[in-house]
Parts: C-alpha cells; sequence; structure tokens
C-alpha cells in the first residue's frame, strides 16, 4: 500500500470522488456490507467472494487513489475502500507509525 499525503480534508475527498464515476454506487452492499456475519448470515466463503469482487472493481476505479486516501483519514469500521479492507487499512496505519 503506497502512501503519499495530500493533506485533503475528508470533505473535499468526498466531492472529487463525487465527481468520478465508481462502480460501488451501483452496488453498495457489495462493498460496504459490516462484517457481521452473525446478524446478516453472510458465510466466510461468501464473504471472501464479496470482497475478492469488490476489490477487483476497485483495481479499474478511477477514484482508488482517493479514495484510499479518505478511508485513512477516517479510518472506517467495514468495507472494502480502494481495494483493501478496513482491518487491512487500520493496520497500515499502525504500521506506518
Ligand atoms: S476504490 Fe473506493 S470509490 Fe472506487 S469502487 Fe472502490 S470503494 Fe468505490
Amino acid at each position: 500500500m503506497s502512501s503519499t499525503p495530500q493533506h485533503r480534508s475528508a470533505g473535499q475527498l468526498r466531492d472529487a470522488i463525487g465527481d468520478q464515476v465508481v462502480p460501488c454506487v451501483a452496488q453498495p452492499a457489495l462493498f460496504f456490507a459490516p462484517d457481521d456475519s452473525s446478524r446478516n448470515g453472510e458465510r466466510p466463503a461468501a464473504r471472501e467472494l464479496r470482497e475478492r469482487s469488490a476489490r477487483t472493481l476497485c483495481a479499474s476505479c478511477p477514484a482508488k487513489g482517493l479514495c484510499l486516501e479518505l478511508a485513512r483519514l477516517e479510518r472506517p469500521a467495514y468495507g472494502i475502500w480502494g481495494g483493501f479492507t478496513a482491518t487491512e487499512i487500520t493496520n497500515s496505519k499502525r504500521e506506518a507509525a
């Protein structure tokens, strides 16, 4: 995971992302489903498949860098952001600190 700090606010990042056509807008459940298998019944294999599908779409997203920057700023609790899980993003911030 590479890092290039731009020091943009969350609002600026959201606006910049909103100017792009991004795949997750049409399929939010694929990207931002909570990691709560006991409540939503998602099995580990289904979750892995869902996350892999989301990562594939993120790979060609024009806002990938902005999205990852926003996630690093906001530290989401779950979801796929810029091709990474919320846990991966949190862990990368810890390693960089
Ligand atoms: S990189 Fe971010 S904005 Fe783009 S599809 Fe993935 S989650 Fe959505």
